[in-house]
């Protein structure tokens, strides 16, 4: 059963078809992997799944429902919840009310930043806050401001925040972007776990292959923006058309 399905999408910036004639099936609870050059449309697909981009054609249906034509906070609250390229974190605040917005954002539908001191005697949302922390296994780090958390401990924290919202779709771009090898790998087990652990699915945009093969089950691989080829790990690592577009050899 595919929780995502994406037909015959296109777009076009000017003079430029980023993406053509894209299909892509995701299957519920999988880890299902994007791999590409780079400028192979990877992140130009993510944007048309959640609303920051319109396709010029095609379909994007998420649980049977169109997402086409909705506005990105829409988008998520069918359930999808996306992680960008670089961290999304408000630095200035500590961990903890970092955490306390996604939370607010669940419960009143929408949220204002100024709505966080307002917030602060809220029982409710702090519980929530510090029980997802825990999960993160950042609950010592509450009170540090998140600006001066590690790059892993970022991305940790801007995770736990989609989380907070419950998706049953967690979209992720290059999360391990820029990251020490131990920060990736702390990274790759925090995606083990939450794949394991929740009902969830995840896509992962990756440029790693070393992140890509430890946790998909089921790569697409993008060239020139269209798919090359959707198979999992083993037949893509043997694949020589893959190895020739994308492995480099
Ligand atoms: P990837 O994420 O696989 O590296 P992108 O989706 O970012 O690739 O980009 C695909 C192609 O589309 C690239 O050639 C890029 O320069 C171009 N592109 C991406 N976004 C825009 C935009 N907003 N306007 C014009 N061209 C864009
Ligand atoms: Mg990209």
């Amino acid at each position: 059963m595919s929780i995502l399905e994406v037909k015959n999408v296109g777009k076009r910036f000017g003079g430029l078809q980023a993406l053509s004639d894209v299909n892509l099936s995701v299957k519920e609870n999988s880890v299902h992997a994007i791999i590409g050059p780079n400028g192979a449309g990877k992140s130009t697909l993510l944007n048309c799944l959640v609303g920051k981009l319109i396709p010029d054609t095609g379909s994007v249906m998420f649980d049977g429902q169109s997402v086409l034509g909705r506005a990105p906070y829409e988008i998520n609250q069918m359930g999808i919840s996306r992680v960008f390229q670089t961290p999304e974190i408000f630095g200035d605040l500590t961990v903890l009310e970092n955490m306390m917005i996604p939370c607010l954002a669940k419960r009143d539908g929408a949220f204002e930043l100024n709505a966080i001191a307002s917030v602060m005697g809220q029982r409710d949302i702090i519980d929530k806050a510090e029980h997802m922390l825990v999960e993160m296994n950042m609950a010592d780090k509450r009170h540090m401001h998140a600006a001066s958390l590690s790059r892993g401990d970022k991305r940790r924290l801007e995770i736990g925040m989609c989380l907070s919202q419950e998706p049953r779709l967690l979209l992720l771009d290059e999360p391990t972007a820029g990251m020490a090898r131990a920060d990736t790998n702390n990274t790759i087990d925090l995606l083990k776990q939450i794949s394991d652990q929740r009902d969830i699915t995840i896509a992962i945009i990756e440029h790693d292959m070393h992140v890509v093969f430890s946790l998909a089950n089921r790569i697409t691989v993008l060239a020139q923006g269209t798919p090359l080829v959707e198979d999992n790990p083993e037949n893509i690592r043997g694949n020589p058309k893959v190895r020739e577009a994308y492995l480099g050899e």
